[in-house]
């Protein structure tokens, strides 16, 4: 199944290697790199749920990076929680002035760490108000990662746990293929549009078996729509 991801930006080799792995244990898909740079590699090939940003990087600073992340239009919903080493009220001050959603000032026990994350997450909707999100009888559990319908477990792909996800987050709206390959799939030059088709067309057949795949409505000449109502 699965997971939030999370782009662990910091320098210090003992730290990122700290969060990497608290960040596992929490149950977080991690990627972690040392610099902005390499940092805006990783979101070219898949953008993240959340980002956690040291402040003080080598050449582009943590700050000035989140600063243009928030006026990107492409990267500017990811949520940034900013690690600082000094808890001065001005750097905290600026960090949420540039668009940081929160920050965690060094040292930081790993427990708090976790809890700023979900608590971000949770209000950026990538989690529901329980980790349980339900509609027209799905519920998809955040935190354990699992589909339900009418109570049956569904084994589910990672692609389409996360459309999936990304639909039951989405209901009621039109997306086009090329916003949920965005969104589900990230940004990737060697996706094709048709891959979309593809996985609806299984997790089509997977609600089907529960009498649920009008929920997932093909909106001629511009994408699909997941709604209850038909
Ligand atoms: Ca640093």
């Amino acid at each position: 199944m699965s997971a939030i991801n999370v782009l662990v930006v910091e320098d210090e080799d003992a730290i990122r290697e700290m969060l990497s792995l608290v960040l596992e244990q929490a149950e977080f898909a991690v990627r972690a790199v040392s610099d902005a740079h390499q940092a805006l590699a990783v979101l070219n090939e898949s953008v993240p749920d959340l980002i956690l940003l040291d402040w003080m990087l080598p050449g582009l600073s943590g700050v000035e990076w989140a600063r243009r992340l928030k006026k990107d239009k492409q990267y500017g919903e990811i949520p940034i929680i900013m690690i600082t080493a000094r808890g001065e009220e001005e750097d905290k001050i600026k960090g949420l002035d540039v668009g940081a959603d929160d920050y965690v000032t060094k040292p930081f026990s790993p427990r708090e760490l976790i809890a700023r994350i979900k608590a971000v997450l949770r209000r950026s909707n990538k989690l529901g108000k329980s980790g349980r999100i339900e509609v027209g009888g799905i519920v998809l559990d955040v935190d354990e990662h699992r589909v339900s319908i009418s109570n049956h477990d569904v084994d589910l792909s990672p692609t389409e746990y996360r459309l999936l996800e990304f639909f039951l987050t989405h209901p009621g709206k039109v997306y086009s293929r090329s916003h949920l390959l965005d969104q589900v799939w990230g940004r990737s030059s060697f996706i094709e549009e048709r891959t979309v088709d593809v996985h609806i067309r299984r997790l089509r057949k997977i609600l089907a078996e529960y009498d649920r795949e009008e929920l997932i409505q093909t909106v001629r000449g511009f994408g699909y729509r997941f709604s209850e109502q038909t």
